[in-house]
């Protein structure tokens, strides 16, 4: 079969890969139908996340199940699925207690060695561990590209608000709008929040974000405190979601929250960085960070997603086909894509 594999940093290539088969009575095999390139996956090319070479790439996936282990009872073979991008036992302290993002046995697909040596789903299949809580059933005429953004983006944008405990009438300011802080917009909006801030430098994020309902902020022009100020009597906002992982971004976010105010880190950290400990102490923040609990949320994002209050496809920019895959990568590095769907 032909995968995404990552090569070094800069150079993704198309491959020809074994096919996979099940190896334990919980797996099952998708046959990938669609699958995206993501901002995990731009870490990775940079070189900033570190894999083997070699590896395949990618952890979004919407496909048909064609093999099940014996223990497989949720999804069945010609079942239409979604993933998640990683997955989790069931039966550790974590999956008892509903944390299934940090599943004692939790792997990630596309990541390499580090996170649980499982290959990617930018392939014409996968092999899909704990199939009973990986994978899902799409809803019928959900369209694939609205499915795909259920098990990574759009759980994960769903999850830096809920995860941040917003309560509806509150004011949430988005430092950064790729694919994950425009679904946190969404997602604002979908749990109540009075007003939504959106802040990036890029002129075409800041209009989708400002057609999606947030009042938009472009970094070059505007101080953002002043207008998220002038929205909460001179507080701050409530929650700021922080969807970068730059030290810059965090600052930013410590500064836009109110007294008492969280932060949802949800943007990616892999290394040491500064954080001003004395303002975050002194406004009591609370600040809550790590990979999204996309299993845990999947049924209310699907609920949310097939009721239309949230709706990925404007994030839709790229569709190429999977032996297009280093174009893709390549667009997605420029920041002239939001989300690149490839098609195997
Ligand atoms: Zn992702
Ligand atoms: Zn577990």
């Amino acid at each position: 079969m032909r995968a995404v594999t990552f090569q070094a940093p800069g150079k993704v290539r198309v491959e020809e890969r074994p096919e996979p088969s099940v190896q334990d009575p919980e797996d099952a095999v998708v046959r990938v139908e669609t699958t995206g390139i993501c901002g995990s996956d731009l870490h990775i090319f940079h070189g900033r996340v570190k894999i083997e070479p070699g590896f395949t790439l990618g952890h979004e996936f919407v496909g048909t199940v064609v093999e099940t282990g014996a223990a497989v009872t949720e999804v069945a073979v010609g079942d239409r699925v979604l993933g998640c991008f990683c997955t989790a036992c069931g039966r550790c302290f974590f999956c008892r207690h509903g944390d299934f993002h940090k599943c004692d046995h939790g792997r990630v697909f596309g990541h390499g060695k580090t996170l649980g040596n499982l290959q990617g789903a930018q392939a014409e299949l996968v092999l899909v561990p704990h199939a009973n809580l990986t994978l899902r059933r799409v809803p019928e005429g959900m369209p694939d590209e609205v499915a795909l953004f259920a098990g990574d983006v759009m759980g994960t944008g769903y999850h830096a608000i809920v995860d941040a405990g917003l309560v509806a009438g509150e004011t949430v300011c988005v430092v950064g709008l790729g694919p994950v802080g425009l679904c946190a917009v969404q997602a604002a909006q979908a749990c109540g929040a009075a007003h939504v801030f959106a802040v990036d430098r890029v002129r075409d994020r800041l209009a989708l974000a400002e057609r999606l309902g947030a009042r938009p902020i472009d970094l070059e022009r505007e101080d953002p405190r002043e207008p998220v100020r002038a929205a909460t009597d001179g507080r701050g906002a409530d929650v700021v979601v922080e969807a970068v992982g730059h030290p810059d971004a965090l600052e930013l976010a410590i500064r836009l929250a109110r007294k008492a105010g969280r932060i949802s880190g949800i943007g990616v950290y892999a290394e040491r960085v500064q954080v001003h400990m004395g303002l975050v102490w002194i406004k009591a923040l609370s600040l809550r960070t790590g990979f999204a609990n996309v299993v845990g949320h999947l049924d209310r994002v699907i609920a949310l997603l097939q009721s239309g209050k949230l709706d990925p496809r404007p994030l839709v920019t790229h569709r190429l086909s999977l032996d297009e895959a280093a174009e893709g990568y390549a667009i997605y590095d420029r920041r002239e894509a939001l989300k690149v769907v490839l098609k195997p």
